[in-house]
Order: structure tokens, then C-alpha cells, then sequence
């Protein structure tokens, strides 16, 4: 379902992402651990190109864009591979003047042009999803932490992407919020939604995650499946590095 092959990204002269290669099948949930700064949340958005790699390929679904330096980039194109993917990000970024509902909907209305009533019940499904259908009507504000990643999680599904993408999606929670956000989460899952997330939180790898990739300094470190990553990895820098997750 995702398919990256050699990217590269720098900002400036900076070099970020430095030849990462990332497979993901239909339906695989795969974890991105590291240090901060290791490019974590630069990947992600090379996905769904939030960033636009300075080299290499993306593959999500039927899509595939083929960067080169100097190469013109197709828009259309972009924003098509775009559409296959929806994002959650750590700090929920909910549109703090519209109601859970409305949140939901917004991307229906605005960017596939369904009519209101459509929108409106697709977004009630999807917090219903979530645990969330009694808070259609409330604002960001009134909501924990928690209830408001769950309305952003029903948002970044409610054009039905191809993959959910999540960026650190527990770590402005605390233990018991973070539980609600990775229970949610683990639904997903095992209903299938292909997902890649970036987190330090090692309950949301272990529980979910099939596949995970250490990723430091822009360089994928080591890769596997999550149980051998956990309990026998084969580099002393993921050994020291998965002692320092709580
Ligand atoms: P992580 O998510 O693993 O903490 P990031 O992908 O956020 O890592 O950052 C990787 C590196 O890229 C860091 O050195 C960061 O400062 C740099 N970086 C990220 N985004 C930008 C940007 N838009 N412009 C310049 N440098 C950036
Ligand atoms: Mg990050």
C-alpha cells in the first residue's frame, strides 16, 4: 500500500532523510521510532507529501511520483497521492471554531464537494467510531485532550483515505487519555486501516504495530517486525534506544 524507495530530503543544505526505503502492505500498521530530530515526522509528510522529497520515489496505493532534483513536479499528481492519505498530528489541530461535527465534515465539503446532509452523516458514523457521537455538537475547548484526538483521528478517516498517518498521536496526552487515543487506534487496526506512526510511546508500538523501523539521523537503523524489534533487536544502538521508551 506504501511503497518509498530511496528517499531523500534535505531543507536547504541540510540533509534530513538520506536514502530511506519504507514498505507498508494493505492493512500493516508500521511504528517510526528514534531520537527527535531523526526525521520522523519529515518521513511522514515525504508520504503524503506535505514535503516534497528531494529525491526518490512514493508509492501510496495507485499513485507513484517519481522525484528528481531539477524535475518539475506534477500537482495534480500530488495532490491525487494526497487524497489517499490521512493525517493525525500531535497536538490534534482540531479548527478550534467549529464543533466536533463540523470538524469531521469539513474536508467532505470543501475538498470532495458532498452535499451537507451526505458530509453530516458520514461525520456522525465516524464519531460514533470513535466513542464520540455525543459531542457532535461540542467545541474543541470543552473536550479532554483525548476526545479531541478521537475527533481528529474520525476526521483524517472521513474521506476514507487509503492510509492514516499519525505524527506523535499520544504524546500531548497524558497515560490515561493516551489509552482512550491507543485504544481507538488498535480498533483501527485490527479492522485493517493501513497506518504508519511516528510515536515515543512504546505501549503504542507494542500493541499495535506489526513492523518497526528505527529511523536516526535520516537512516533507517534497523527494521523488522515489531516482536523481533522489541525482544531481540540486532543493533546495540536499538537495544539502548528502546530502553529509553516508557
Ligand atoms: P523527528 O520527527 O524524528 O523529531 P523531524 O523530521 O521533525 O524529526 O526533523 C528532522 C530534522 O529536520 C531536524 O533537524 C529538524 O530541525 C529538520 N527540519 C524539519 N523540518 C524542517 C523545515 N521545515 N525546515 C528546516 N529544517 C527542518
Ligand atoms: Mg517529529
Amino acid at each position: 500500500m506504501i511503497n518509498l524507495t530511496a528517499i531523500e530530503k534535505s531543507f536547504g543544505d541540510l540533509p534530513v532523510l538520506k536514502g530511506v526505503d519504507l514498505v507498508v502492505p494493505r492493512g500493516g500498521v508500521t511504528a517510526l521510532i528514534g531520537p527527535s530530530g531523526g526525521g520522523k515526522s519529515t518521513l511522514l509528510r515525504c508520504i503524503n507529501l506535505l514535503e516534497l522529497p528531494t529525491s526518490g520515489t512514493v508509492e501510496v496505493g495507485e499513485c507513484r511520483i517519481e522525484f528528481r532534483p531539477g524535475r518539475k513536479v506534477n500537482q495534480k499528481a500530488v495532490r491525487e497521492l494526497r487524497r489517499q492519505t490521512g493525517m493525525v498530528f500531535q497536538n490534534f489541530q482540531l479548527f478550534p471554531h467549529q464543533t466536533a461535527v463540523a470538524n469531521v465534515m469539513e474536508g467532505l465539503l470543501t475538498v470532495l464537494k458532498w452535499p451537507k446532509d451526505r458530509a453530516h452523516a458520514r461525520a456522525i458514523e465516524l464519531l460514533d467510531k470513535v466513542g464520540l457521537a455525543h459531542k457532535a455538537d461540542a467545541w474543541p475547548s470543552s473536550l479532554s485532550g483525548g476526545q479531541q484526538q478521537r475527533v481528529a483521528i474520525a476526521r483524517a478517516l472521513a474521506p476514507e483515505p487509503k492510509v492514516l498517518l499519525c505524527d506523535e498521536p499520544t504524546s500531548a496526552l497524558d497515560p490515561e487519555l493516551s489509552g482512550e487515543v491507543v485504544a481507538v487506534l488498535a480498533q483501527l487496526a485490527e479492522e485493517g486501516t493501513t497506518m504508519v506512526m511516528a510515536t515515543h510511546d512504546l505501549r503504542l508500538a507494542r500493541q499495535i504495530a506489526h513492523d518497526v523501523v528505527f529511523l536516526e539521523a535520516g537512516k533507517v537503523v534497523e527494521a523488522g517486525q515489531a516482536s523481533q524489534i522489541f525482544e531481540k533487536p540486532s543493533q546495540a544502538r536499538t537495544v539502548q534506544f528502546i530502553s529509553t521508551l516508557t
